[in-house]
């Protein structure tokens, strides 16, 4: 019987490293506590996720650019079922789309801090970063109190 220590099903980011992948910047911000995408030199249009090239126009110039840290709970669920290997004991975690700030940007994350029954669409959400034991970091929302 094998074992895992992570959830690695739902990682969409296993390489954050500038080596691997060209939106390693977006890592590099996070780090610093700072939630950030790419805004298309050429059009100004601004992306979620952050982009390699710009899906309007193609152009490659793009620049980062700072979101907002805060949002409001657009919708949301809970997780009972079907949780990712590793994940188990996470039953019942709410993930939700943040809308963020005045952006037209809507962010899918887990949310923390509060049970399913206890939260409403346009609760306070901001921006947590953390740090995963193998060395990278990612980030959720947690409800503003
Ligand atoms: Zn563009």
């Amino acid at each position: 019987m094998s074992s895992a220590t992570r959830p690695y099903l739902l990682d969409f980011y296993p390489l954050e490293d500038e080596k691997y992948t060209r939106i390693a910047p977006f890592f590099i911000h996070l780090r610093a506590g700072r939630l950030t995408t790419t805004k298309c030199e050429r059009d100004g249009s601004v992306h979620w996720p952050p982009r390699v090239a710009c899906p309007n126009c193609h152009g490659t110039q793009l620049a980062w650019v700072d979101l907002p840290r805060s949002g409001r709970l657009y919708a949301f669920s809970a997780l009972y079922l079907g949780l990712p290997l590793g994940m188990e004991q996470d039953a019942g975690a709410v993930v939700g789309l943040v809308e963020l700030g005045d952006t037209h940007i809507k962010i899918f994350s887990r949310i923390t801090g509060r049970k399913y029954e206890e939260i409403h669409i346009g609760d306070a959400v901001e921006l947590e970063t953390f740090d995963i034991d193998d060395g990278r970091v990612f980030y959720r929302f947690k409800f503003k109190v």
